[in-house]
């Protein structure tokens, strides 16, 4: 007998393999994609609209998966929620899910841990264990999706969590494929972000990608000499002159923007001359600024700016006529903020135990 198939490990074209190796019609494929995709099915017998016998070949050649919610903590001040998955090898990632007044952001992960190891970036100090494949990233979102409920739809999709999306592009493609596809989440890709360190030729193989999604740019720096400081790893291989000319060169559809975030650092790149710096590396450029104030974490190697310097340098950006949105951190008691995305041994307060992942359907 041949192994069970996990169809989420499949593309929607070896799942039409699959389907046509059991003769079935075209449509048949389709079916089951929207089944698990679009409605979250977990278990065969959900699938109603397939008839006995195919659903009984799907039991006993296949599996879907589901994702495995290990924890979810909510942060009752802001209503921030990060979720805890389990993947098949054990591994954990994390993914957090932001409401805002018209938004609700889901912040996903793409691999466990990460090889760049950013000075300011919790997630850098654990090294990389393994990149994601597509459907554990998808899982994220079905697991997220499962547990906000049909009440609250998330609407916006970011990839800023766990780890360099570009260092794992065609999983991350083939997730967006997913996300996008009408059989699928259905997602605009204007409503999904891919937010990278700086990995230029991997900024061009996005640009070239069919779905025209939304480019984030980590920056957080405006000469070499303190971005090799704080992002050395990417920053050495490529400076910020190389990336500036990808940003450059990125096929921006109409109407849209490259996003720069600036994690500011206290005294290292949140003073007046670092604003007027980052005015003049990015003029002429499609943009704006997202400025995070560093979110502390234990040990960490930076300090947080004071309210007045960053409203400086907000103001310096203003007056250049740079759009800039200063970045409130959320989901602080969970340390869910920007670059905490890990798990941690000890709870703070004001946890909820963990519910299990609602069955779709
Ligand atoms: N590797 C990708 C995506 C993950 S990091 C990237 O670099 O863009 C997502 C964002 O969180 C980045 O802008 C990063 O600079 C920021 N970040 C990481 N750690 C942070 C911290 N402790 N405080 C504030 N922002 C942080």
């Amino acid at each position: 007998m041949s192994a069970i198939v996990p169809l989420k490990t499949l593309t929607a074209s070896q799942l039409a393999d699959f389907a046509a190796a059991q003769g079935w019609p075209r449509y048949r494929a389709r079916q089951i994609l929207a089944w698990i995709y679009r409605r979250g099915a977990t278990r065969f017998d959900q699938m109603t609209d397939l008839g006995r016998d195919d659903r009984a070949v799907l039991e006993r050649t296949a599996v879907i998966g589901e994702p495995m919610l290990a924890d979810v903590r909510r942060d009752p001040e802001d209503g921030t929620e990060k979720f805890l998955f389990r993947l098949d090898d054990g591994a954990l990632v994390e993914a957090v899910l932001i409401p805002d007044a018209d938004r609700l952001t889901l912040c996903l992960s793409t691999q466990v841990g990460c090889t760049l190891d950013c000075g300011f970036c919790l997630t850098g100090t654990m090294g990389l264990q393994r990149n994601l494949k597509a459907h554990e990233i998808v899982d994220q979102v079905l697991g997220a999706r499962a547990h906000a409920g049909p009440e609250r739809p998330i609407t916006n999709l970011v990839f800023m969590g766990m780890g360099e999306p570009l260092a794992n592009l065609a999983q991350v493609c083939e997730a967006i494929e997913r996300l996008t596809a009408e059989w699928g989440l259905g997602y605009s890709p204007r409503r999904i972000t891919v937010s990278t360190a700086g990995l230029v030729p991997q900024i061009a193989a996005l640009g070239a990608f069919r779905h025209k999604v939304n480019l984030a740019v980590s920056l957080n720096a405006t000469t070499d000499e303190v971005r090799n400081r704080v992002m050395g790893t990417i920053n050495r291989k490529y400076p910020l002159d190389a990336l500036l000319a990808a940003c450059r060169a990125y096929p921006l559809p109409p109407r849209r923007r490259i996003t720069f975030e600036y994690v500011a650092l206290a005294g290292v790149n949140d003073r007046p001359e670092d604003a007027r710096r980052l005015v003049s590396l990015l003029h002429g450029l499609r943009c704006k600024v997202n400025v995070i104030p560093f979110n502390p974490w234990p040990d960490a190697p930076y300090q947080r700016p004071s309210d007045e310097a960053i409203a400086e340098f907000q103001a310096i950006l203003a007056r250049a006529h740079i759009s800039t949105f200063i970045r409130k951190s959320k989901g602080r008691s969970i340390l869910a903020a920007c670059g905490q995305l890990r798990s941690e041994s000890d709870r703070p307060a004001g946890l909820i135990p963990a519910p299990q992942a609602s069955r779709g359907g």
